[in-house]
């Protein structure tokens, strides 16, 4: 999936390809009825590259067209609908991708696992529908702190991950700490006038050898699971 690629120049270069089909085709049918292809280009050499411009111009235009559907298409199902974070399937392939390339090159990797704190209480005071404004504005609170380079996905209804490659855990613990922070002085104005706040419990780990990605991101979620055990609000090392 990750390694799929569609992109516009590849789908209007095969149009052109494909464009080659109608003049062959015309001179294919020329031949059998019974002229000879080099007489029956030269006469005809108008017509020929008429075609053959029309057809390579039309389908390589429709071919980039094609092209751009497929990588929003591939993009969109890579991403969580509500909070536009990278979604659930992302996430796996990548953590799965990063601890292969990691243990080979012999990097560093650091994941953080985070939850929100008394969520369901949330809902159930102020509606779903302010749940999900609160998802959004901790999706966007967490994306300010997290680098291009890094995966930051929402991985479960009120759980989200970052992967951090070529990053040691101090670092990572600073930014783990920082996305404590951020979301904490984030608010959802709510209708009534009322600000609704919210915090997040986080759990922090590094690659070791011998780990595989399942067990790195059970250590993750371990230490997110003291972090909520110890008081919420808070960052655990596991
Ligand atoms: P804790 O601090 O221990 O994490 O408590 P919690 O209340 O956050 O955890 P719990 O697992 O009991 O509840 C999670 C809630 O998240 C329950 C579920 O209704 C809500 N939830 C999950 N996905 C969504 C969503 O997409 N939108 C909204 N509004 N709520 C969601
Ligand atoms: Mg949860
Ligand atoms: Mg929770």
């Amino acid at each position: 999936m990750l390694n799929q690629r569609f992109n516009p120049q590849i789908r209007a270069a095969q149009g052109a390809i494909l464009s080659i089909g109608a003049p062959l085709g015309w001179l294919l049918i020329r031949m059998f009825q019974g002229a000879a292809p080099i007489d029956e280009l030269s006469a005809n050499i108008g017509l020929y590259s008429y075609m053959l411009l029309g057809t390579s111009l039309s389908f390589s235009l429709f071919g980039w067209y094609v092209g751009r559907k497929e990588s929003l298409v591939t993009l969109l199902a890579l991403r969580d609908a509500l909070t536009g974070l990278y979604n659930i399937r992302y996430f796996r392939e990548r953590l799965e991708q990063e601890v292969l390339s990691a243990q080979r090159e012999n990097t560093s990797l650091v994941i953080i696992s985070f939850d929100i704190d008394h969520f369901k209480m949330i809902n159930d005071n102020y509606g779903h529908p302010v749940g999900d404004e609160v998802l959004k504005e901790i999706s966007l609170a967490a994306n300010k702190v997290v680098r291009k380079h890094e995966v930051l996905a929402r991985v479960g209804g009120e759980e989200f991950a970052v992967l951090q490659p070529r990053c040691q855990l101090e670092a990572g613990t600073q930014t783990a700490e920082r996305i404590r922070a951020e979301i904490a002085a984030a608010f959802v104005q709510i209708r009534s006038g009322k600000k609704v706040a919210v915090t997040v419990s986080l759990g922090i780990t590094k690659l070791r050898a011998g780990d595989d990605d399942k067990s790195f991101l059970e250590r993750a979620d371990a230490a997110l699971y003291q972090a909520k055990k110890a008081g919420r609000d808070r960052v655990i090392v596991g």
